[in-house]
């Protein structure tokens, strides 16, 4: 169980002004529900708590924290959001606040109910992103405690979960959230599946451990001799990403990433020396081998990912990259605002414009479709789907829900791409707009300024094109 020394404890490397800060916020949230209990029979303070301390694992800011422990003050106990602002600030309060209203609507309908909320999580991300990472935080801990209730609102948690908060996590690049989250919704999801995966991981693990640790010693020795500051880790993948990719029909043994080491090294120009003396102790297997360095995923991820033949016949993966990495590879956006300081966090609604693409395309959808259901339908079809990754002549790498063509990336590209695009080179070879898009394709766009726009007939995946296309229809008419 989690104390408020553990808390403390955590928050190392914080100033002591900001811990005096947190302490407060403890004491007051503590005094607030003082006489409430959670179905464990725990004192509710606990579960702010262990909010708070997810909260202080991921680096989020002071404020953050704050709100973390405070996050039910508003709604179930007496205090007021002038309460907040007083005792803390116009941040915490607001936060909280965001928080709370996400839960707090009303709607004739359980369905139309469920499609607001659902809406205003999603949505609060434009707003504030803490808030939704105070949510994830407050879902991690509601589904380590799932036990306590009734197995329909575990089910009920569970399928949510998995539809909303895993692919959030995602996006915002929290990947030691988002593995957690899958795992603890498979639980609930499949009892047996999920008991019979966990026991063969436990005994790949056993069957393996000596072999990985064999590796582990090779490398460092190796890194060591070349004076590179490093650490290196053993990993097994999450039992849901095990789960998934034997049911695309996957061998266990076959999964390259099943396996994994991931070695941190104190800066850049090291990954590709230890990449290097990686490849001299074992052979990689070339088709696997990516450089998220150069071309980070779209939610920020970055690493150089090696896969290794090792003992003749076993698959390792070896996960390159710097310390500062590892970091935005385990906890997305707020390790990110942690390592690059003060003013990165004043300009974190901007920096998710401008550098995680599913944010434009959130926003474009929360302007297009004012029906609850409608938007959350699409949401989920669209953008918290399976995707395709394609490149355009700068390099630049972008997202796009599998399935779409041509006219779909032109559209996502820009208004005035979309309306004057004729055709396009799909990897040098002349495609039409209904070109169908393949992971890794180079994508050329050839336009025409004084083109009528796309043709009323085309097909597109998303529904921004496809609101183009008919609203070009209409004006040709
Ligand atoms: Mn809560």
């Amino acid at each position: 169980m989690i104390s408020i020394d553990d808390l403390i404890l955590k928050l190392k490397g914080y100033e002591e002004e900001d811990i005096a800060k947190i302490k407060f916020a403890y004491e007051y949230a503590r005094d607030m529900h003082k006489g409430q209990y959670r179905q464990s029979g725990e004192e509710y303070i606990t579960h702010p708590l262990n909010v708070a301390y997810i909260l202080a694992d991921m680096h989020a800011d002071t404020d953050t924290i704050c709100a973390g422990l405070l996050h039910d003050t508003l709604e179930d106990t007496k205090t007021t959001k002038e309460d907040l602002i007083r005792l803390f600030n116009n941040n915490v309060a607001n936060l909280v606040d965001g928080v709370t209203k996400i839960s707090k609507m009303n709607f004739s309908s359980e369905n139309e109910q469920n499609a607001a909320n659902t809406r205003k999580i999603i949505t609060s991300i434009t707003n504030d992103v803490r808030i939704i990472i105070i949510k994830l935080a407050d879902r991690l801990h509601n589904m380590r405690t799932l036990e306590f209730k009734s197995e329909y609102k575990q089910k009920e948690n569970a399928i949510e979960t998995m539809e909303i908060f895993v692919p959030l996590a995602y996006y915002i690049g929290a990947y030691r959230i988002k593995s957690e989250l899958e795992d603890l919704s498979l639980k609930y999801l499949k009892p047996s599946i999920y008991k019979k995966l966990s026991d063969q991981k436990q005994k790949i693990e056993l069957d393996n451990s000596e072999m990985l640790k064999e590796m582990e010693f090779r490398i460092k020795r190796i890194l060591n001799n070349k004076n590179i500051p490093n650490e290196i880790k053993i990993r097994t993948k999450n039992i849901y990403g095990i789960y998934k990719r034997i049911n695309e029909g996957q061998k266990l043994s076959n999964i390259h990433d099943l396996l994994a080491l991931k070695i941190m090294v104190d800066e850049i120009d090291n990954c590709y020396i230890a990449l290097g003396l990686v490849h001299s102790l074992y052979k990689p297997i070339y088709t696997k081998f990516k450089d998220y360095i150069c071309n980070p995923k779209t939610n920020m991820y970055e690493s150089l990912h090696t896969t290794l033949m090792v003992n003749d016949d076993k698959l390792v993966q070896t996960q390159i990259r710097t310390f500062d990495m590892d970091k935005i590879a385990s906890f997305g956006l707020p390790a990110y605002w942690e390592i690059y300081g003060k003013n990165a966090r004043i300009s974190m609604q901007k920096d998710l414009h401008e550098k995680y693409q599913f944010f434009d395309s959130l926003i474009k959808m929360n302007s297009m479709f004012s029906d609850n259901e409608l938007f959350v339908s699409q949401v989920k079809n669209e953008i918290f789907t399976e995707k395709v990754y394609v490149y355009i002549s700068n390099g630049e790498r972008i997202e796009l829900p599998k399935g779409s063509t041509v006219i779909d990336l032109a559209y996502k590209l820009g208004r005035d791409i979309g309306d004057t695009i004729i055709y396009a080179y799909a990897n040098d070879q002349m495609v039409g707009l209904d070109y169908v898009l393949n992971n890794n394709d180079r994508i050329k766009v050839v336009r025409d300024e004084m083109s009528f726009g796309p043709k009323e007939n085309l097909q597109a995946r998303t529904s921004y094109a496809k609101m183009m296309i008919s609203k070009n229809k209409n004006d040709w008419k």
